[in-house]
């Protein structure tokens, strides 16, 4: 039998009863205190347009992260789009492929080029020198991502930006409360976004942020979000409209006070992941770096091409109701437009296309038990080493 028969075998053996076990469940917090929220929402009669909820949320996120502004915003997506318009970013701008679509996606929506910077593979992070190699006379600027809440080399980003006279802003959608070294992200480069979307760490149902110690990226950012009005019947810049509604920021600030319990969950279910799969060969699961802060979210398990085939054993997981994901497969620049612009760029993105073929990204979270990880490692290491 070979492995992909086996893999249709144990599709058809699964047992229908198994819970499913997925990737990005939505961390909640109580619904009752949900509700108390909600009925303040009712009795004020104001449900957006920076209300009480939303004001009270900025304050805690920009006190939480150390930062001085915390702008909230519909979503994740458009934090991206009013930073890189508040920046004044044109031409090219340099961005990992390595990512969620919607760092590339934020920039050619509003007629800038993505010029795609190979990844560290050990890291995921950009790679300083191939970020360096990308600068063109059009360049006029860098985001950096932090991606699954590991920071990016922001010290080296930091020092090709000021060297090349580029601005430098980071996506910071998979880092709510991780840390560079000893400082928090949130106030690093120029402005930082993050995404509240539902999968992530912490979430508004749907939302996000830009934070930033500098004013005038904080006053313009705070005009754009709401079509430009400085007061009524005064429009005094472009704009479009980036508000959070007062549900979500309840949701936000509601979700703020049990992040511990998420991140103590995940951590475990980190380690048991990690110590479970260590035997398994060609299979790794990509460790924090020392010394930061971490919120753990992403459980990324790498499949040694050479040793095991990463995607028999995503659809062995499958096949057992664990939809584990493949993440930012084939990669950014592999997607359209890009791939169009710029068909052969995967030549210059080794590194990328390779951390691409092998990364797994497996459930986490409050939601997954002891008993659901060692399901989970138990089906990886069957489809690698056999029953
Ligand atoms: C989720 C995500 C976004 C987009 O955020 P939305 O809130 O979904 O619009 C942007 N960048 C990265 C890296 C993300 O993971």
């Amino acid at each position: 039998m070979d492995i992909n028969e086996q893999g249709r075998a144990e599709l058809i053996a699964a047992s229908p009863t198994e819970r499913q076990l997925h990737v990005g469940r939505p961390n909640l917090g109580p619904r009752s205190e949900l509700d108390k929220l909600i009925d303040g929402i009712y009795e004020r009669r104001w449900v957006t347009n920076d209300g009480p909820l939303v004001q009270e949320l900025e304050a805690s996120i920009a006190e939480r992260l150390d930062v001085k502004h915390c702008i909230a915003m519909c979503n994740g997506t458009i934090a991206l789009e009013i930073a890189i318009r508040a920046l004044g970013l044109e031409g090219e701008v340099i961005v990992p492929s390595f990512t969620f679509v919607a760092t590339a996606h934020a920039l050619s929506w509003q007629g800038i080029r993505p010029v795609f910077a190979d990844i560290d593979p050990r890291t995921h992070n950009l790679d300083p020198r191939s970020v360096e190699a990308a600068i063109t006379p059009q360049t006029t600027g860098i985001i950096g991502v932090h991606l699954w809440g590991r920071p990016a080399p922001v010290q080296e980003l930091t020092e090709i930006a000021d060297r090349h006279g580029l601005a430098l802003m980071f996506d910071a959608a998979h880092a709510f409360d991780c840390s560079a070294g000893v400082q928090l992200i949130g106030g690093f480069g120029r402005a930082e976004t993050f995404s509240f979307h539902g999968t992530k760490f912490f979430n508004t149902f749907e939302g996000g942020a830009v934070t930033t110690n500098d004013d005038e990226v904080a006053t313009t950012a705070r005009l754009m979000r709401n079509f430009g009005f400085s007061g009524y019947d005064n429009v005094i810049h472009p704009g479009t409209n980036g508000k959070m509604s007062e549900i979500s920021a309840a949701m936000g600030l509601v979700n703020l006070r049990h992040l511990e319990h998420v991140v103590n969950e995940n951590r475990r279910a980190h380690s048991l992941y990690s110590a479970l799969l260590s035997d398994v060969p060609g299979v790794s699961v990509l460790q924090p770096p020392g010394g930061e802060r971490q919120n753990y979210q992403y459980v990324v398990a790498e499949v040694d091409q050479d040793v095991a085939d990463r995607d028999v054993v995503l659809s062995a997981l499958h096949s057992e109701n664990v939809l584990a994901r493949r993440y930012f497969w084939p990669g950014t620049h592999r997607m359209e437009p890009y791939a169009s612009w710029t068909p052969r760029s995967g030549e210059r993105l080794p590194s990328t296309e390779l951390v691409a073929s092998r990364v797994l990204v497996l459930p986490t979270g409050p939601s997954m038990s002891d008993d659901d990880v060692e399901r989970v490692a138990r089906i990886i290491r069957r489809s690698v080493m056999g029953p």
